[in-house]
């Protein structure tokens, strides 16, 4: 599928930190340790609406990611799937009498657009189900062949992993799983099924609902299938980062990573399972079930600098659920004026130290936070302090930096 143009990242001087992030299996912040080049899958959205905050910060969050490893000196290999058939799809295909691959591309390209104006880097592979029906309809006709699943009447289920792993990713206990799989789309109580927490891999032909013929037979993936074999037949496996929303952490993120094991036989699927916070609107997470969306391509369409949504969602720390209140949005433009303010002046403090700092920060677990204090105390003193400011190449060093770093262009 057609990814995104790629925006320019400035190098900057100097030495960049190894990245620690806190990785939820291991429920604590780690150094990630890439190769020559680093692998990070992240979910891609069901496109049967427009971009919300919630996308926006998730996807802002691994962009920041890539831009460390690349201030690094690594080579980023970025995979992201499109769930570009699903049921969520289809029911809102059906209730607005669009046709449903008409919708998932006409919200594709809005979603394309939205994460250009955001300058967020583009996928190398941005990958939609529906192109890749095929190897993973032959993954799982593999998992039945070794018997890591079975038939239920046209459906086909993974069993669920006895080998102790399973629950490694979320750490949730039985409990907490069986309820998380209940309200996120499983179905524990199905009649048939071996264990309530199987995972749906193969959803056989129905009346009325599209279907492939394929190795598996008649129907379409299921959905954690499909992020396992996007991602496993693109970057491998023990990849440095699987990512998404917090509301992935379990069952599709603890699924995937089953699903591909068994596959390969090999463990882990990821090096560190990193999770981005909710965005809240009135004190209610945004979701489509709630009706309280805040779209990224309305704000655009009013005016907004899409550098100014990008400033005010970083403003927070990724992990943390966040809220967006009415005071987020004129905050981040005061912030992106005084900040372009600064680095068209002709001398600032010190950049090489503010630099230093930032990199520091960012290292950190994303501290985006602390950054934007640093900042805002440098642009403060440069504008302010005109006699103090003896550093001429701290202006354009600074912008190059929040480019590089934050992906903000000044
Ligand atoms: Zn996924």
């Amino acid at each position: 599928m057609q990814s995104w143009p790629t925006p320019d990242v400035p190098e900057l001087p100097g030495t960049a930190r190894p990245l620690r992030l806190y990785d939820t299996a291991a429920d604590e912040v780690r150094p990630t340790a890439p190769g020559a080049t680093a692998r990070i899958y992240v979910c891609g959205i069901t496109p049967y609406d427009a971009t919300h905050l919630g996308h926006a910060a998730t996807y802002l969050a691994f962009d920041l990611v890539q831009r460390l490893w690349l201030d690094a000196g690594h080579a980023v290999h970025y995979v992201q799937n499109v769930t570009d058939i699903d049921d969520p799809l289809l029911e809102r295909a059906a209730a607005t009498g669009t046709g449903w691959s008409e919708l998932a591309e006409r919200e594709t390209e809005l979603y394309r657009q939205d994460m250009t104006a955001l300058r967020v880097l583009p996928p190398a592979d941005y990958v939609g189900v529906v192109e890749s029906v095929e190897e993973i309809a032959e993954a799982v006709a593999k998992l039945l062949a070794d018997d890591h699943a079975y038939r239920l009447e046209s459906d086909i289920y993974a069993r669920t992993p006895s080998n102790g792993r399973f629950g490694y990713e979320s750490r949730y206990s039985r409990e907490q799983m069986l309820t998380l799989f209940a309200e996120r789309g499983g179905d524990p109580d199905r009649p048939g099924k071996h264990d309530p927490l199987d995972a749906l891999l193969w959803r056989g032909r129905r009346e009325g609902e599209p279907f492939w013929e394929t190795a598996a037979g008649a129907g379409r993936p299921g959905w954690h299938i499909e992020c396992s074999v996007i991602a496993r037949n693109r970057l491998g496996m023990g990849i440095d980062v699987q990512g998404g929303g917090s509301d992935l952490r379990f069952p599709h993120h603890e699924h995937s990573a089953a699903h591909a094991e068994a596959l390969t036989g090999e463990w882990p699927f990821a090096r560190h399972y990193v999770h981005a916070g909710m965005i809240g609107l009135d004190g209610e997470k945004m979701s489509k079930s709630r009706g309280n969306l805040v779209f990224v391509s309305k704000l655009r369409g009013a005016g907004v600098d899409p550098m100014a949504i990008r400033l005010a969602l970083l403003d927070g720390h990724y992990r943390a659920d966040r809220e967006w209140t009415g005071g987020r949005l004129p905050q981040a433009e005061l912030r992106l004026a005084g900040w372009r303010a600064a680095t068209a002046a002709p001398a600032g403090p010190d950049g090489m130290a503010l630099l230093e700092h930032v990199r520091d920060r960012l290292a950190d677990d994303l501290d985006t936070s602390g950054v934007l204090a640093a900042v805002d105390r440098w642009a403060r003193l440069t504008v302010e302090q005109p006699g103090g400011a003896t550093d001429p190449t701290a202006p354009e060093l600074v912008g190059r930096m929040v480019d590089a770093l934050l992906g903000v262009k000044l």
